[in-house]
């Protein structure tokens, strides 16, 4: 019997892992908490004042007199029809690979597979700069000809960690990364605060984009309810830093077309939990990524720069 339960637990721990990002507990009330050996449920289970829907997380009602579902003309990034750089390998454009993190940490408190190693992220940052590689952001699209390698490190959830053990490293390497923030959950104990954001975005090394505002299950939620999570989210977002975000990342990689469609309404780029090398002219509401977790080597990082 007892085999039999850790069997099947050992099948839902990987079931989560490959679903996408699983948020630790404390977000919502997600499966992974029945399925980590170790972590603090004390802490982490009896969400804080800030983790639950507050009124002090409300945008201002003026901060948009007009929240037009449409920010730009143009809800796809064309490419340019003049293509000049050598880099240019076809229509599809260079290589943009999209990688996949959450937290950076030795203080693993959740799914240990979502905390990457302080040590392991600068040797992934070190190898990207020895080698020539530019961490671009989706600010940066269309991409200017000169960067010949561009690389998108990608943050989902936004932990403190990200301030504490990767902003370090960041400036240590001068390289621009993306978090993907909860915005319900901004100042929460194991999240990012407002301070913090503010702070890495004046620094011109982290773009923030939105993971929704309560990091729910996408597909469950009809459309009304997925505008609010999407546009409550880019207000709060906007009021914070003073730049609207231009691309969702959808919690847990759940959507399917509906999703999709919605999301394209406020959003440029939706990203995917889907493994995949995105290229720079590819479908930009289908962005796959790859995944790094604490057991990816150094080895198996270059790997994928082959
Ligand atoms: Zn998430």
């Amino acid at each position: 019997m007892k085999r039999l339960i850790r069997v099947a637990g050992s099948l839902l721990l990987i079931a989560a892992l490959l679903c996408g990002c699983v948020p630790p507990p404390g977000e919502t009330a997600e499966p992974s908490s029945t399925l980590e050996p170790s972590p603090s449920p004390t802490e982490e289970t009896s969400p804080s004042p800030e983790l639950s829907p507050s009124p002090t997380e409300e945008p201002s009602p003026s901060v948009e007199p007009s929240p037009s579902p449409e920010p730009s003309p143009e809800p796809s990034p064309e490419p340019s029809p003049v293509i000049t750089s050598p880099a240019f390998t076809g229509d599809r454009g260079r290589k943009a690979p999209v990688f996949m993190y959450h937290a950076v940490s030795d203080n693993v408190w959740g799914l240990e597979q979502l905390f990457v190693s302080p040590a392991r992220m600068e040797a992934q940052l070190e190898y990207l700069r020895d080698n020539g590689y530019t961490g671009v952001t989706f600010e940066d699209f269309p991409l200017s000809a000169d960067i010949e390698k561009p690389v998108m490190l990608t943050f989902d959830d936004g932990y403190r960690d990200n301030y504490e053990e990767l902003f370090p490293l960041l400036q240590k390497y001068e390289f621009k990364v993306t978090i993907f923030l909860i915005t319900n959950f901004i100042g929460g104990n194991i999240y990012l605060t407002e301070e913090q954001i503010v702070e890495m975005a004046e620094s011109g090394l982290v773009s923030f984009q939105s993971h929704t505002h309560t990091h729910p299950d996408l597909i469950t939620r009809n459309a009304d309810q997925q505008r609010e999570e999407y546009t409550k989210s880019a207000e709060i977002i906007a009021e914070l830093i003073g730049k609207t975000p231009v691309a969702l990342c959808y919690p847990v990689g759940s959507h399917n077309d509906s999703v999709t469609a919605v999301a394209s309404e406020t959003y440029q780029y939706t990203l995917t939990t889907k493994h995949g090398y995105w290229r720079e002219f590819d479908d930009p509401l289908n962005i796959p990524r790859v995944r790094v977790n604490r057991d990816t080597s150094l080895t198996a990082f270059i790997k994928h720069f082959g």
